[in-house]
């Protein structure tokens, strides 16, 4: 009988131990474990559900969908009998808004990130200056010099989109976007890593504008697809879903992995217990270590030094505060039609206008201390989540605003969101604490920094050399949900084969 581990419990574990199980009771001879070191499943992917005598409040804690062209979570969901819980976001009220000098000026239709599919659409934006459609018209013309001199080596996202379209863009829009992903800086992040859909485009057409054209003239007169999928009742009723399947006696909650040793062609885990100060030993064929990036770090370095500098060292922490406002209060507030909007990290996305600034003026009490990188409107983007007439705003901090928020009372951290948005949008309702949730996720996104794939491939190499280990979760092909499902799931039918 083959042994294995799977530590940690968060979507990529759980992914895992669902394939494990599967074939186990197909007749597989092996046995498997989970262990996961809190009191719950699902890591990231969790959902706050609030009944009201009004209705359901769905609140997000982490992910609130996931890209509908990446088809590996939904194939999960239906496989997991879930297929009637899977909604489309509200395409036809997409739109993303952008805070520049104090106002939000919406993105022009149907771009695919920063990049637009039909520059007549940017003719009439305020968003951007002529300088900003100049440089894309010349993107357009450039085509055939922009694909000979594409380059063979990685680069920085920021490097990629000024080659393409220059300053204005990246600052505007390319970085918020990229920010509002992968949380991070856009001159350290690798173009190859997180924007391999656009550097293959490159590749093809040289204008990333002609190859989303080229795509448009294939689909025809078709509408794309709705740009995301969520499940009825929240994300966390993938994990849910999973966990049911799961024999629990198989799942240790509130177990950490204290260390992995090699000892007589097995790896040894030790965990700890749920007596205090416990330890406790167990022998595996193979081990899935589908932890975050800092705890998978430390507990491959006693056997492999080289491989602490192969995993990202670098990541991004998140602060989400998910606010929810009955109808009777949602009705003074005034959203502008869209999913919600992007702060650029920049003096042009200032929460302050710049008028103000010059007369000293601020508007709240937090100020720009906790600029908010990012907020959903959140009954505008999927339908089901709030009662008829209600709201739920949700922002979110990221990088050194959310380090510096999270050692920061509940109280405070939703305040200060509070204080943002309503400088923003126009005053808003108090917040009512039993309608409200703060989610601190620090560290949580892995920085794929220039050069990340060369360093997989070591990495690959050194675990190989290794023998019965395998890494799973965010820190290595996509932080994205459908990607870690897919990395999992084939991982794990790999190690069957
Ligand atoms: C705020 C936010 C919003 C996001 N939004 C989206 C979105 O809309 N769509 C999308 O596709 N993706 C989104 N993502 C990305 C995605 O949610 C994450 O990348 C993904 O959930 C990470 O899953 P994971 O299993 O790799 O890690 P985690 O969810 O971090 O799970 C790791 C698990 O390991 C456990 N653990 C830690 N140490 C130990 C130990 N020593 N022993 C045992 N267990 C241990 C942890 O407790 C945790 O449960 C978002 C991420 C964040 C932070």
């Amino acid at each position: 009988m083959k042994r294995f581990a799977i530590v940690g419990g968060g979507i990529a574990g759980l992914a895992a131990a669902y394939e494990l199980e599967k074939a186990r009771t197909r007749g597989a001879d092996i046995d498997w474990q989970l262990y996961e070191a809190s009191d719950r499943l699902g890591g990231i992917v969790s959902t706050t559900r609030i009944d009201t005598p009004e209705g359901r409040f769905v609140l997000e804690d982490g992910p609130d969908g996931w890209v509908t062209e990446k088809p590996w979570a939904r194939e999960l969901a239906v496989e997991l009998g879930l297929a009637d819980q899977i909604i489309p976001c509200n395409e036809d009220r997409r739109r993303t808004l952008i805070l520049i000098d104090g106002k939000l000026q919406p993105m022009p239709p149907r771009m695919r990130m920063m990049v637009p599919e039909d520059l007549t659409t940017l003719e009439g934006s305020t968003l951007f200056t002529d300088a900003a459609r100049a440089a894309y018209a010349a993107e357009l013309a450039n085509a055939a010099t922009l694909k000979a001199a594409a380059p063979t080596q990685d680069e920085s996202v920021a490097s990629f989109v000024l080659r393409h379209f220059g300053e204005e863009v990246l600052n505007k829009i390319g970085a918020p976007l990229l920010s509002g992903v992968f949380g991070g800086d856009v001159h350290k992040l690798s173009v190859r890593s997180v924007m391999p859909a656009f550097v293959a485009m490159e590749q093809e057409h040289g204008s990333l504008i002609a190859s989303l054209q080229a795509k448009a003239a294939d689909r025809g007169p078709r509408p794309p697809q709705p740009a995301f999928t969520t499940l009825r009742n929240g994300m966390g009723v993938l994990a849910e879903a999973i966990v049911a399947k799961l024999p629990a006696e198989r799942v240790h909650l509130n177990r950490s992995a204290l260390s992995i040793k090699r000892e007589r062609g097995m790896w040894c885990l030790r965990t700890s217990t749920e007596v205090k100060n416990g330890k406790s030993k167990r022998h595996f064929n193979h081990v899935l270590l589908a932890t975050p990036a800092d705890v998978t770090r430390r507990l491959l370095e006693p056997h492999a030094p080289n491989s602490a500098a192969l995993i990202p060292s670098d990541a991004s922490s998140a602060v989400l505060v998910a606010m929810a406002f009955p109808a009777a209060q949602a009705a003074s507030i005034t959203i502008p039609e869209g999913f919600g909007f992007l702060v650029p990290q920049s003096p042009a996305g200032s929460v302050i206008s710049t008028e103000a600034q010059r007369s000293g003026e601020t508007c709240s009490s937090t100020g720009d201390r906790f600029q908010l990188l990012a907020a959903t409107f959140v009954e505008q983007k999927y339908p089901g989540r709030v009662p008829p007439g209600a709201r739920i705003l949700r922002a979110f901090f990221s990088g050194p605003t959310a380090d510096a928020l999270s050692t920061e009372p509940d109280p405070t951290i939703a305040a200060a969101a509070h204080d943002q948005l309503s400088t923003i949008l126009g005053p808003l309702p108090a917040i009512d604490p039993a309608l409200t949730t703060v989610r601190r996720w620090p560290r949580s996104l892995p920085q794929y920094e220039v050069g990340h794939l060369d360093r997989l491939a070591q990495l690959d190499d050194l675990i190989t050399t290794l023998g019965g280990l395998t890494l799973l979760g965010n820190a290595y092909r996509g932080v994205g949900v459908p990607d870690l499902i897919r990395g999992s799931r084939a991982a794990v039918r790999t190690l069957l084969s």
